[in-house]
Formats: C-alpha cells, sequence, structure tokens
C-alpha cells in the first residue's frame, strides 16, 4: 500500500472513492511525512504498546501507528471513511477499526479488553471542534494512560501550558497539569494539511503522572471549584464561588474557605497555582461538612 503521508496519494485515494471532506468533522488529513514521524517519535511508540487512535481519517496515521505499537485501535465517526480505511489499513493485521463517536466510546473499558487495564497511549490528529471533551473526558474518567500525543490547535496547546497570571490561564490549564507533565514537541503550520486549516497548529505530548502533584481530599469538588472561579472570571473567587449553581456554597463559606486557606479577600482564581486551589478544595470540603 502507498504512504498517504505523500500528497498525491492522499489526493489519488480521496479521488477513488469521490471522498468529500465534512467541515462538521473537523477533517483535516495530514500530508506530511515529517510530521508524522516526529509525532511517533514523540509518542515512543513500541511493539509493546496498546494504542488508541481517534478520527484515523483515510488511514494516514494509522499505517505508521501500525508499523510500530503492538495493537491500534482507531476510532471514525465518519462511515464514508470505513471502506477507505479497510482498503488502506488491509496489510496489517494488528489494527481495529471501529465507526463510533469517540465521546460515545466507554476508552476505560477498551484498556481493560485489549491492555488487561495497563496503560495505554492515546495519538491523534484531533478533529478541532472537540478537542476539550476529548481530553477531559480521558482524564476525568479515568482511563489508565500512559501518554496522550496529539495535534491540537496551537492556541489549545498555549491555553494547555498556561500558568496563572496568563490571559489563557483556565480550567484546561488546570486539568492537564493536575493529570500530566505538558510538552509541545512541534508546531505546525496550515499547509501540512489538507484541506489547510484556518488556524495553526501543534503537537502536545502529555505524558500522565502515576500519582497526583497534589493532595486533594475530593477530586471532583477541586474541579467544579476550578470551573466556578473560571467561569466567572471578572468575579473575584468568593462571588465565583458563591453564585455558582453547581456549588453548594454561600459567599460567606467562600469567603471563610479563602481566608482559612490563607489568601487576600478579594483574590481573583487566575491568580491560584494548582496547588492552591487543592488547599482552598480541602478547606472548604471541611467548612462543607460542617
Ligand atoms: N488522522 C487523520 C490524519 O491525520 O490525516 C485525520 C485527522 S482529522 C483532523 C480528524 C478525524 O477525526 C477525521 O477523520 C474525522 O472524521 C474524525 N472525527 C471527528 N469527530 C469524531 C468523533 N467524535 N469520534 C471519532 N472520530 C471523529
Amino acid at each position: 500500500m502507498a504512504i498517504l503521508g505523500i500528497p498525491q496519494n492522499t489526493i489519488n485515494i480521496l479521488k477513488k472513492y469521490d471522498f468529500h471532506f465534512q467541515k462538521k468533522y473537523g477533517q483535516n488529513f495530514l500530508i506530511d511525512t515529517h510530521v508524522l514521524e516526529k509525532i511517533i517519535a514523540a509518542a515512543s511508540i513500541t511493539k509493546e504498546d496498546f494504542v488508541l487512535e481517534i478520527g484515523p481519517g483515510i488511514g494516514t496515521m494509522t499505517q505508521y501507528l501500525c508499523e510500530n505499537a503492538g495493537e491500534v485501535m482507531a476510532v471514525e465517526i465518519d462511515a464514508k471513511l470505513i471502506p477507505v480505511l479497510e482498503e488502506t489499513l488491509a496489510d496489517y493485521d494488528n489494527v481495529t477499526v471501529v465507526n463510533e463517536d469517540i465521546l460515545r466510546m466507554d476508552i476505560a473499558e477498551i484498556a481493560q479488553e485489549h491492555n488487561a487495564g495497563r496503560p495505554i497511549k492515546v495519538v491523534a490528529n484531533l478533529p478541532y471542534y472537540i478537542t476539550t471533551p476529548i481530553i477531559m473526558e480521558l482524564f476525568e474518567s479515568h482511563v489508565p494512560l500512559e501518554s496522550v500525543t496529539v495535534m491540537v490547535q496551537k492556541e489549545v496547546a498555549d491555553r494547555m501550558q498556561a500558568g496563572p497570571g496568563s490571559k489563557d490561564y483556565g480550567a484546561l490549564s488546570l486539568a492537564v497539569q493536575y493529570y500530566s507533565k505538558a510538552e509541545v514537541v512541534a508546531n505546525v503550520p496550515p499547509n501540512c494539511f489538507m484541506p489547510r486549516p484556518n488556524v495553526g497548529s501543534a503537537v502536545i505530548r502529555l505524558a500522565c503522572h502515576e500519582s497526583c502533584p497534589v493532595e486533594v481530599q475530593d477530586e471532583k469538588l477541586l474541579f467544579r471549584i476550578i470551573r466556578a472561579s473560571f467561569n466567572q472570571r471578572r468575579k473575584t473567587l468568593q462571588n465565583g464561588l458563591g453564585n455558582d449553581a453547581s456549588l453548594p456554597v454561600s459567599k460567606e463559606m467562600a469567603a471563610r474557605a479563602i481566608e482559612m486557606a490563607g489568601f487576600p479577600p478579594a483574590v481573583r482564581g487566575e491568580a491560584l497555582t494548582l496547588e492552591q486551589f487543592a488547599l482552598l478544595a480541602n478547606v472548604l470540603g471541611e467548612i462543607m461538612k460542617g
């Protein structure tokens, strides 16, 4: 089978199947072998690995994954791509293609069934319209993960790596820090894709922590606090927490927790580090118990 990362081969297969790109599925296929090699190298795929690929498209990166991994599962939402994948992946017996929406799949169960519950690697050129839900789902549903190496919009990569005080800092930055160590592996210009996206892209590798970097009694409460703080970014933390419908916390309780944690009364969520949010969650958790 011809290597798809070469533009002419991609054009040929798209023509053969009379394939039309679907904007609603975020279809921008990679056509640059250097970028593909970089992604595979950054994910350090070996024959020991079970790899989940989200959105294989016509199978361009899947071919590289099959060459390097022990087992690959590729989940593609677009039924029109399934016959294409049958052809482009015909040479490999270590791949399963599933026609499904990744957000409707139980990935922890897949890891259990296919990798005996051991940590899996996720590799993808993600559909940009659902990058954050996919990353949050992987983390929050406690899928056993070794690493997540993904192509994302450059701006999302910036948000993932941002710290307090930056305009990019938010709930995604804190979730990424809580669960992993992030490193941008490559910046990728629009001409590496077909069709070209309107934005710059970056490959980011999230190396997942074996144990969380902060001690927190109630992880769900931590993330509810974080979301509430950034939902109302302009407000002080006290008002943000006291006014959020998802948190059964009065303004007085929020004020008491902020004082007990040792933060100034008018502090804003965007100024707090992950460690400080964890401290606040532990203090507020105690106050909520009454
Ligand atoms: N991996 C291919 C490549 O690099 O050339 C395609 C990447 S393209 C940016 C994103 C792919 O994800 C498309 O094939 C699209 O159809 C698929 N996709 C979009 N939404 C999806 C979803 N909810 N679940 C699974 N796949 C999805």
